[in-house]
């Protein structure tokens, strides 16, 4: 029995999902698995918990558990079902990377998808629990791929074993013939429930012409019309990045200044999404709590990614400003080259930003983009996993004992070049045994895709890092260079630690000033890039710097911001310092690692093991320096070689070495921008 409030209980009443509970719970009694898609906001992630928690799924040792694609997601809806359920986070708990309330009491418990797949790796047949949640499958990131594959099997193997378990698959889209119509993945197609969502009319105004240059220009001039002219109601303006949303929340606070209540919010990508749902929360407070109208004079007004478009739900939004615009990491699959562009976003995406006028009333969606530009956008967007390298994926497989990563069920398989691609690679880094080379053609070639994981492979699949910085860690413990090490490859995975020196300045006056801050912070890299051998550590050897400066400091928001280091992220290398180094205690006990907060630097000789170190786990990212004499073309003057590209590739003016020009370097990996530049260098001394 739950002891719900009134005020829960009249609230969930209102939610669509309620009508369908009876509908439901039949579906999961008489399926293994089940398949929801209801609109956001429909209550499924608040609900569907509760049900299978009433419906006694929790009553036995079995538990239920719930994933999310984002950590944000996790705590805040443990938290808002805690407290739907008038139960304390010790029986409705989440799990992220780093943090939990998770206890032996646990009856609902929210996790990321990541933790779910380092859990099956741990017991295949998730025997903790009785019901799993894949929520947000909609969003088709990776893991909950995976995850749905897996469980795919896991599902019919606890039957089998008689302790059967259910599988909920739950998604804001119709668009589930992925799961539903692919008998690789279910041979018996899972049936479908729909919530219809309690939708008002949403009117679809499309500019008339399309702007290509200045949309973002176009984006603030239509929030502030919305705002002097039209009637009430919250606005939710989706741009496509950190750097947008804070620029337009500035220009509006500017445009609108101290008239209290004029609340504009940014909501940025997962990096940034806890700093934005703080803000966010102060913002909903500033409204007063969340049903009642806002103060007379006033209007909300919420700056997003796409991170609003399906996962959070904001009340009292009538108006939505889509630049139908996102932005996207692109690989070259040959290559690996990566590149982040702004492109159009897919139809049903449009469509999912409009929907959100249209919760509490009747709204309006401005796309600031023709009706034509929208007829020629993709009707959906791609899976995740079809447009990334997936050799993390590949060795978290074979640790599972799924040799053959090519027949796995995946909803959407990734491509056959960069399976075989993943494959190399985790032979090279030895964590796949190498397939023989003699035999027969047809024999060689099947075994080249199934390669059996060895046992440093099983070290790597314990360290939640990519494979080739897993390698450095495996080798780190030579020479006591393993706290380097663990700095090194928590900076690499944090990624953009440093401040952007080449962002445009807004205004002359802060262009001086950004000269200034410009050459002090330049100076302080050198600094940390230190003298002689570390030098040639490069770029590393400025992260090294860097973390060890900053722990010293005590990690304090004052010192990055001194000291050019973006305050997050420096906070995120902390967690996974931490993190790591349990990893490697797991794995190597003997070692008995531990995060020194005064770490001095690493002595000559250790800088020259971190650079084998290095080498070892970047090997296959190696460039050469083109020589004076072997120009025949100017672009590649001061280019660099590297063996999959015919074009050159550059130093960047920001990189330690950039003055140096080794003839050998290893990069972490090549960024397109105004040039093909390689980050985080390392170089490389020949034979
Ligand atoms: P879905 O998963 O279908 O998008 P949710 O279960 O997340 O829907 O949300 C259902 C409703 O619960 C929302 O419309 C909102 O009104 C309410 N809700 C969710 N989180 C909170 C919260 N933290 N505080 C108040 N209400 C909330
Ligand atoms: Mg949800």
């Amino acid at each position: 029995p739950v002891d719900r409030s009134p005020e829960i209980q009249e609230a969930r009443l209102k939610l669509p999902v309620l009508a369908e509970e009876q509908v439901i719970m039949e579906a999961v009694r008489e399926n293994p698995c089940v398949v929801i898609c209801g609109e956001t906001g429909s209550g499924k992630t608040t609900q569907v918990p509760q049900f299978l928690y009433e419906a006694g799924y929790a009553s036995g040792s079995g538990i239920i558990g719930i994933t999310e694609p984002r950590r944000v997601a996790a705590v805040s809806m443990s938290h808002r079902v805690a407290k739907e359920m008038n139960l304390p986070t010790q029986v409705v708990s989440y799990q992220i990377r780093y943090e939990g309330n998770v206890t032996s009491d646990t009856k609902i418990k929210f996790m990321t998808d990541g933790v779910l797949l380092k859990e099956i790796q741990k017991d295949f047949l998730l025997q903790r629990y009785s019901a799993i949640i894949i929520d947000e499958a909609h969003e088709r990131s990776v893991y909950t791929d995976i995850l749905i594959g897996l469980l795919s099997r896991i599902v019919p193997l606890r039957n089998k074993k008689g302790m059967p378990m259910k599988l909920l698959v739950m998604s804001a889209t119709l668009r589930v013939e992925d799961f539903t119509d692919n008998t690789k993945l279910f041979r018996t197609p899972p049936p479908v429930i729909k919530v219809d969502a309690r939708q008002f009319p949403v009117t679809i105004h499309f500019n008339k012409r399309t702007p290509l240059e200045d949309y973002t220009g176009e984006v603030f001039q239509k929030t502030c019309k919305i705002h002097r002219m039209l009637p009430p109601g919250g606005i939710l303006v989706f741009l496509t990045g950190q750097a947008e949303v804070h620029s337009l929340c500035r220009r509006l606070r500017k445009a609108f200044p101290f008239r209290k209540g004029n609340t504009t919010t940014g909501v940025d990508e997962e990096a940034d999404t806890s700093e934005a749902m703080r803000k966010f929360k102060k913002a909903k407070q500033k409204k007063t709590v969340v049903f009642r109208p806002p103060p007379p004079g006033t209007r909300l007004c919420v700056v997003a990614t796409n991170v609003a478009e399906t996962s959070l739900t904001i009340p009292g939004i009538k108006y939505v400003v889509d630049c139908g615009r996102v932005k996207k990491r692109f690989y070259d699959r040959v290559t690996g080259v990566s590149s982040f562009k702004v492109t159009w976003t897919s139809q049903a995406s449009a469509n999912q930003r409009a929907g959100r006028a249209g919760r509490t009333e009747p709204g309006h969606c401005y796309r600031l983009y023709s009706s034509a530009v929208f007829g020629d956008f993709s009707l959906f967007s791609e899976a995740e996993i079809t447009r990334r390298p997936v050799e993390d994926l590949v060795l978290q497989m074979k640790d599972l004992n799924i040799d053959k990563v090519v027949n796995f069920p995946f909803p959407t398989s990734p491509s056959a070049e960069a399976l075989v691609a993943a494959e190399q690679l985790l032979v090279s880094l030895g964590a796949l045994k190498e397939p023989p080379r003699t035999g027969r053609v047809k024999d060689i070639e099947r075994a080249r895709l199934s390669c059996p994981i060895t046992p440093l492979g099983r070290a790597m699949a314990s360290f939640p890092v990519a494979p080739r910085y897993a390698k450095m860690l495996a080798l780190g413990k030579q020479q006591d260079c393993l706290p380097y090490v663990i700095a090194v490859v928590a900076a690499m995975t944090v990624r953009e630690i440093f401040e952007d020196l080449d962002r445009p300045a807004g205004s002359e006056d802060e262009s001086s000033k950004l000269t200034q801050r410009r050459a002090r912070l330049t100076q302080m890299r050198r600094l940390w890039a230190g003298q002689g051998a570390s030098l040639l550590l490069g770029d590393l050897m400025v992260m090294l710097g860097a973390v060890g400066a900053c722990e010293f400091a005590g990690c304090t928001p004052k010192f990055c911001e001194e000291n050019g280091l973006r305050y997050k992220a420096m906070v995120e290398i902390r967690r996974l310092r931490g993190q790591l180094t349990n990893a490697v205690n797991a794995v190597c006990p003997e070692v008995g690692a531990f995060v020194n907060p005064k770490m001095t630097p690493p002595t000559e000789h250790q800088v020259f093991c971190l650079r084998q170190i290095v080498l070892a786990g970047l090997g296959d990212h190696l460039a050469r320096r083109v020589q004076a004499e072997d120009i025949l073309d100017p672009k590649w003057k001061n280019g660099y070689k590297t063996p999959l590209m015919d074009e050159p590739v550059f130093i960047h003016p920001s990189s330690a070495l950039f003055k140096t020009l080794p003839e050998f370097v290893v990069y972490q990996e090549i960024m397109e921008t105004t040039k093909m530049y390689m980050k985080g260098l390392s170089a490389v001394e020949a034979e």
